[in-house]
């Protein structure tokens, strides 16, 4: 098994990516026609991905569990994607993004990586906008931005609340082009099940054809897994429903370390839980802290007579609302990190200030921007003696036009007018910051399988900044991956295609076969959601937006025991060699409570807080994350032994050479 290496190219970190692009070793056209390359998953990272190495001229093959590529889950992404443009001229850099990243990663992600994302992040828009993607523009033509938490520059590149549906948009028209030309053949409804290993090199894979239930071994010099992310694993998530681990759990259990688990983002602005009978959150989008102020009462008995419908919230005077952001952090408001608002907001509900039935929510209100704007808009239409409700009207237009489908989204979901009323908010898990471990390459530590997008550890440290996602898988995907994984077949030119014959496929497909007929073979006591929702519970309670040792050890037991009893007793109708919806949830589920176990030993691991990691013990006394350098500043890299629980962890040190370790601070 390949040694931990990060494989970071020496010199100055402003060149170090130039530097390597020009060291690296090339293929030749010719040459590159006789490698075939898998790429799992057609999100933003996937598509991009695909469409690039296709156009490069290897041979791919590309596969996702949905019916369309077009349908992965970056379809959902509503808020934008960061470059360091600077078309606002207020003062961004590749310099400030960089430095943005790693501190909202609270210094925990490796700098060279993130110095790469910050120069390629002006070449994705570059990109994006020669291939028609249509993001917003100002008046005069030029390409509009907005402001994200944690910085204090307008980077965030937008397509009013569908950035990454028109993102994707594109990325599959790349893709689509190259399908047309047989450069990419598309599997659709096919789900990898396992990778294969020949002499220690991923050489292939193991799929379920998900319409007929049948087996299929598909071979390739290289394998990309750009299968997204695991917070699914909470159940209730922003995620879409399918999102799951399989793909980057089966490639750890093949010897892939698997970083950083518990990092993962919870964000502030969801809409709240309402029941038990949910299976899924919805966000609003961060854009929407651009001009929502988020407050609680001042007063407990005020927040109780709101929660008993005894008071609405418009009719609470200004002096009576606590905007506890702008309060506790004055230099960033509304737009501090996401961990931080998330933290904050569960602070006021803990302390009795939540406005809904269930205590658990805050309100996001758009009054101030509304009667901004229409001020604004009166002014310009030189209507200096407008009414308020002249002013409000014309206010609600400008907050339409900027995030209107977000609010009709909120409207039809709760059944109230986010313009008449504040919205009520929660925080909810979004993101996976860990996944599997990879170098700087984007190479696992399986040589030849490579991870991308949300689903390696990423660039994003403990914290993702809100719109860094679609930066990184796309950098990924378009700029990163075709240059380095060259390097990497350039010993395959005279491999020849792999045979799907050699024992070790059929070995993996009898592995496969045999852990779809064990799951098949489960009393019938329980559904497979029964399950996976009691996992929910006990990630949320024991391992999410806060944590502590004697929780964590017990979520650590109590998904072992979950784990066993759902192996005897869960229920799954229909038939193993047939479409069978509930088998495929049935087997994401599965990995779901291996990784679980993972997530709470990496956070009982982890003796400090840090970004989204927050461990109750380590605090300042204003209730604030509490790192602890000295001892943690390293990624957590984990070796699968057989039992998660025993995991071997291994450990990258973080090297800080060009930007200085600080207390993080937001105020
Ligand atoms: C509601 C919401 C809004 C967001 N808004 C933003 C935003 O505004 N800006 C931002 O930067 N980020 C945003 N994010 C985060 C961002 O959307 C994701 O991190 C990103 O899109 C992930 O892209 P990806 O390509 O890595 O994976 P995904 O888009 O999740 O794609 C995963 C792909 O892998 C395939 N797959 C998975 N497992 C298997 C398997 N075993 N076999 C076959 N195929 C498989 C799936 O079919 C799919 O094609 C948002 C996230 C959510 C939930």
């Amino acid at each position: 098994m390949a040694k931990l290496e990060s494989k970071v190219p020496n010199g100055p970190l402003a060149e170090k990516w130039s530097k390597h692009k020009n060291d690296i070793r090339l293929i030749n056209p010719a040459n590159k026609r006789n490698i075939d390359i898998i790429v799992i998953g057609t999100g933003l990272a996937g598509a991009s991905a695909s469409a690039s190495l296709a156009e490069l001229g290897y041979n791919v093959k590309t596969f996702c569990y949905q019916d369309s590529p077009r349908r992965a889950h970056s379809i959902a992404a509503q808020g934008g994607v960061n470059a360091a443009k600077n078309y606002q001229g207020d003062g961004d850099s590749v310099y400030r993004l960089f430095y943005d990243t790693i501190k909202g990663g609270d210094y925990r992600s490796r700098e060279a990586n993130v110095h790469r994302l910050a120069e390629v992040s002006t070449n994705i828009i570059d990109q994006c906008v020669a291939q028609g993607v249509p993001f917003a523009r100002e008046y005069g033509g030029l390409l509009d931005n907005r402001s994200f938490g944690g910085v204090q520059v307008s980077r965030t590149f937008y397509a009013k609340g569908q950035t990454g549906q028109q993102l994707l948009l594109g990325a599959y028209s790349a893709m689509n082009r190259q399908i047309q030309r047989g450069k990419i053949k598309s599997y659709t409804r096919h789900e990898m099940l396992d990778l294969v290993l020949i002499d220690g090199k991923a050489r292939g894979i193991i799929a379920r054809n998900l319409v007929t239930g049948e087996l299929e071994r598909h071979s390739a010099h290289a394998v990309v897994l750009a299968t997204g992310g695991y917070g699914n694993v909470f159940y209730l998530s922003t995620y879409c429903m399918g999102a799951n681990v399989m793909a980057a759990w089966r490639a750890h259990r093949r010897g892939a370390r698997f970083a950083n688990p518990c990092f993962t983002q919870i964000h502030p602005t969801c809409i709240p839980v309402s029941g038990d009978h949910q299976s899924k959150l919805t966000l609003m989008s961060e854009s929407l802290r651009n001009d929502g102020r988020i407050w609680v009462p001042k007063k407990l008995e005020d927040a109780k007579a709101i929660r008993e419908g005894k008071l609405k919230p418009t009719d609470l005077a200004e002096e009576d609302r606590d905007y506890y952001l702008e309060r506790r952090y004055p230099a960033f408001g509304n737009l501090v990190p996401r961990d931080v608002a998330s933290r904050a907001a569960k602070e006021r509900c803990d302390a009795g200030f939540g406005i809904n039935k269930t205590g658990e929510a805050v309100y996001l209100d758009f009054d101030s921007a509304i009667m901004r704007y229409g001020r604004e808009k009166a002014n310009t239409m030189g209507l200096k003696d407008a009414d308020d409700k002249k002013v409000r009207a014309l206010g609600e237009e400008i907050v339409e036009a900027k995030y209107g489908n977000l609010f009709q989204m909120y409207e039809k979901i709760v059944n109230e007018n986010p313009y008449k009323t504040p919205m009520k908010i929660y925080p909810a898990v979004h993101y996976a910051m860990g996944g599997l471990w990879v170098d700087y390459n984007l190479m696992t530590s399986i040589p030849g399988c490579y991870a991308a997008g949300e689903a390696n550890f990423s660039d994003h440290g403990a914290n993702r900044l809100g719109a860094s996602a679609l930066m990184q898988g796309l950098a990924d995907g378009y700029f990163v991956l075709p240059y380095t994984i060259g390097d990497y077949l350039a010993d395959d030119i005279q491999t020849g295609s792999i045979s799907t014959d050699l024992p070790e496929f059929e070995a993996a497909e009898k592995e496969v076969k045999e852990r779809l007929e064990k799951l098949m073979s489960g009393s019938g006591k329980h559904s497979v959601d029964f399950y996976h929702k009691k996992l929910g519970k006990i990630m949320w309670n024991k391992c999410g937006m806060s944590r502590n040792e004697q929780g964590l050890k017990e979520a650590i037991k109590e998904i072992a025991e979950l784990r066993e009893d759902f192996y005897k007793n869960v229920r799954i109708p229909g038939e193993l060699n047939a479409m069978n919806s509930e088998l495929e949830k049935a087997h994401r589920v599965a990995d779901f409570l291996e990784l679980g176990e993972l997530f709470a030993v990496d956070a009982l691991n982890r003796n400090e807080s840090c970004g989204g990691h927050f461990r109750e013990e380590y605090q300042t006394e204003e209730g604030e994350a509490l790192r602890d350098d000295e001892n943690y500043r390293y990624v957590a890299a984990w070796e699968y032994t057989g039992v998660p629980s025993e995991a071997k962890l291994h450990k990258e040190e973080l090297v800080y050479e060009n930007i200085e370790l600080k207390t993080r601070s937001y105020k």
